[in-house]
């Protein structure tokens, strides 16, 4: 079957669609399928009846199948999305009072390899494509009915794959979510997490439309975060942290650094005044997150006072949060994704 329809954008449509077609028609597909969110060209009835059968007939929808569904005590769900070619990605919901966050997925396992995280264990299998970092969002929002207006509602793309090394899939995803006649989300309501790929961070910021940007930190000393992600040989952290420095915020935004503390690693005060002068000069902000464990991570989660005491340090200098992990007791949390049954 050729491309499906979930991923293109109005241009992509028109194309579809064929020359003999005029113009609006492409943008209310486009609305049907992502401001509507039709899950079936079919109910899609301000299109001729005809000309629904015919697109049918040659574009799959290519929205992904709920495979299983991981329910956290906490609220938390996972989802195992199965995609058109049969391989399967994560995708977890946290509510959270007044707030809902999506973390999506933009590859099929990861080639990062960070050793603290189990999705490495995968290995990279494939990009994901715009239409199925798109269709996580939709499917996920259809399931739970949330909606995407009055700002209840947040993407992070920090589940399975590094979305710099899928760029153009991301930003495309982005664009289509980021439309008010798309999906409608404000791009302040989107953040993209990178392991540090330097060259694709001043890419990112060229784009027009363009998710908040988060840097996984991790460590102190480039020895330690070569230890840890070995992406930093490639990327030296002073190249990354040039790279943040030139990054072109916008008036409203502020770089976020996340860094994961383990046990006798990475966490002592000593770390936590390195931080503090290394991201001196930046506009940010800094989340913790304590380890969260796993059978083949080869590291142990920080006491509640370590986590504490490492964070009044950096919080004298930059606004730092101590992240809760989430869902994980059904293997959701961050650096869990590696389609565990739970
Ligand atoms: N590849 C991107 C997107 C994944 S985001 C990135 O590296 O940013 C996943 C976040 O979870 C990253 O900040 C990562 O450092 C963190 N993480 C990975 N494994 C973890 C673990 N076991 N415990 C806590 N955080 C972890």
């Amino acid at each position: 079957m050729a491309e499906p329809l979930v991923g293109m954008d109005v241009g992509d449509l028109r194309e579809a669609l064929g020359a003999g077609e005029p113009a609006f028609r492409a943008r209310q597909i486009y609305e049907a399928l992502y401001r509507q969110r039709a899950s079936d060209l079919i109910q899609v009835s301000t299109l001729p009846a005809e000309m629904r059968r015919a697109l049918a007939a040659r574009h799959p929808i290519g929205l992904p199948e709920v495979a299983n569904l991981y329910q956290s005590t906490d609220g938390t769900r996972r989802y195992l999305l199965r995609l058109e070619d049969g391989r399967t990605v994560e995708t977890v919901l946290m509510p959270e009072g007044e707030r809902d966050t999506i973390c999506i997925s933009t590859q099929v396992g990861c080639a990062v390899d960070c050793k603290f995280c189990m999705t490495a264990l995968l290995g990279l299998e494939r990009n994901l494509t715009a239409g199925e970092i798109v269709g996580q969002v939709l499917v996920v929002a259809r399931e739970n009915q949330l909606r995407q207006d009055g700002g209840r509602l947040n993407i992070v793309m920090m589940g399975q794959g590094e979305p710099l090394l899928n760029l153009a899939n991301v930003v495309k995803a982005t664009r289509i979510l980021a439309d008010p006649a798309g999906f409608g989300l404000s791009p302040r309501r989107i953040t993209v997490s990178t392991a540090g790929i330097v060259p694709k961070i001043a890419e990112l910021g060229a784009e027009p439309v363009r998710p908040k940007l988060a840097v996984s930190l991790n460590a102190s000393t480039e020895e330690t975060r070569r230890e840890l992600m070995p992406i930093t040989r490639k990327y030296p952290l002073k190249d990354l942290l040039a790279a943040c420095k030139a990054y072109p915020l916008r008036p409203w935004e502020k770089l976020t650094f996340e860094y994961a503390l383990l046990a006798d690693v990475n966490d002592s005060d000593a770390d936590a005044r390195r931080v503090v002068k290394l991201l001196a000069n930046l506009n940010c902000k800094v989340n913790l997150i304590a380890l969260n464990p796993g059978p083949e991570i080869p590291f142990r989660t920080p006491t509640p006072e370590r986590v504490e005491s490492f964070q009044r340090i950096v919080r004298r200098a930059i606004p730092c949060f101590v992240r809760k992990p989430r869902g994980l007791d059904i293997y959701a949390a961050c650096g869990q994704l590696k389609r565990s049954a739970a």
